[in-house]
């Protein structure tokens, strides 16, 4: 992506900011929408063509601003289909995102920080450490990007968004909630709040912040169905245990009107897999507005974890089923272009100082 460009981007705007932007130079607010529908809705990297906004207002953009469009490294292609990109994040860094089309959905899973200093103990961004956020304009840069591309070849838009890329979204809250709001916006994007999904390993107070600021779906990275475990898995645990999650979760629902929140719950075999395992998860959500996505974990380099088999998977979605709650076993796509979930790597120079996680832990072999 670019560099740090000295003009601000374009992209990086919201409709609020736009306005204000656009008023400052002169113009009306309704010329927010103008400049929105021509750079999200038609995917326009030309100011100068944006012919129903006065000319001197478009020599203002064109000359002191940028559009703020990614620069593409690399493209790979699965054999199954799913695309993966490597973008500039500048520096010699670079950041991924991956294009999953399904017969109902095409989803684009997209990043929002050059690594992640959260440092969950099988996630391979995690392993690289973390650099810095990402802009509002490099988040909502990759839908613009993907949607370009997909036109080029004459394929359809992006169906849905997720938040399932590199980073921690939460951890990068002032940069996400424009990027949200432009996602929803009506003169935007235009995806339905059940479309964009923000994951997280559970920054609690940003969650709670979040439902007051943004209206999308929720995933919650679980991967254990108590603290002990699970503060060896995702070490943020530690500061925010389940007990404090939990609720936070059900609160973000009653105010965004949401239906369920998603558990994802990576499977590695012999750590947390059990079927005391799933009783105990299904213990913590009976009863509650919530979904859990299976995901076979995937591995990478230098990771000693192992996928659980496919057996012990269903065993423990049934053992769910059984407490009726809802589980869906994810299916692993572009694996062979390491595109998969906690694959995603790209290219971080880590600034971390100080890692969580990760020391003492160890793989019970079952
Ligand atoms: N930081 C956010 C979003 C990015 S990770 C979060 O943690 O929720 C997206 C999902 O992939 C998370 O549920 C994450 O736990 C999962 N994941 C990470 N590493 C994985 C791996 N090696 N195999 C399978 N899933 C993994
Ligand atoms: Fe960061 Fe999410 Fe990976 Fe954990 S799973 S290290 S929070 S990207």
């Amino acid at each position: 992506m670019s560099k740090i460009a000295a003009k601000p981007a374009l992209l990086g705007f919201d409709r609020a900011g736009l306005t204000d932007l656009l008023v400052g130079l002169g113009g009306k607010p309704f010329h927010a929408k103008q400049v929105l529908k021509w750079l999200h809705a038609r995917g326009s990297n030309d100011v100068r063509a944006m012919t129903d906004i006065a000319t001197h207002i478009r020599e203002k953009l064109a000359t002191d601003y940028v559009i703020g469009e990614p620069q593409v490294l690399e493209h790979f292609e699965s054999a199954d289909g799913t695309r993966k990109w490597l973008l500039d994040a500048g520096g010699g860094q670079a950041i991924e995102m991956v294009f999953i089309p399904e017969p109902a959905r095409r989803t684009l899973c997209i990043s929002s920080q050059v690594g992640c200093a959260l440092d969950c103990s099988f996630c391979s961004t995690g392993a690289q450490g973390f650099n810095r956020n990402l802009t509002t304009a490099e988040i909502i840069g990759q839908v613009w990007l993907a949607n370009r591309e997909l036109a080029h070849s004459g394929e359809q838009r992006v169906t849905n968004v997720v938040f399932m890329g590199m980073g921690e979204p939460l951890a990068n809250y002032r940069q996400l909630v424009p990027a949200l709001n432009l996602l929803t916006d009506d003169f935007a994007y235009m995806f339905s709040r059940r479309r964009v999904t923000v994951s997280t390993s559970g920054l609690v107070p940003q969650l709670e912040k979040l439902g007051h600021d943004a209206n999308v779906a929720l995933a919650v990275s679980m991967h254990a169905p108590n603290d002990a475990l699970r503060n060896q898995l995702v070490p943020i645990n530690n500061r925010h245990p389940i007990s404090e999650l939990l609720p936070a979760c059900w609160d973000y629902l009653r105010r965004t009107s949401g239906r369920s929140v998603t558990f994802e719950y990576t499977m590695i075999h012999g750590v947390n897999d059990q079927v005391e395992h799933a009783r105990e998860l299904a213990r913590l959500l009976k009863g509650q507005p919530a979904k859990v996505n299976l995901i076979p974990y995937n591995p990478f380099a230098g990771n000693p974890m192992k996928r659980s088999s496919a057996a012990t998977i269903r065993k423990f979605r049934d053992v769910l089923h059984h407490a009726d709650i809802r589980a869906t076993i994810r299916k692993t796509r572009g694996d062979d272009i390491d595109a998969a979930c906690g694959q995603l790597a790209g290219q971080v120079n880590d600034r971390t100082t100080v890692r969580l996680g990760r020391k003492n832990f160890h793989v019970v072999t079952a």
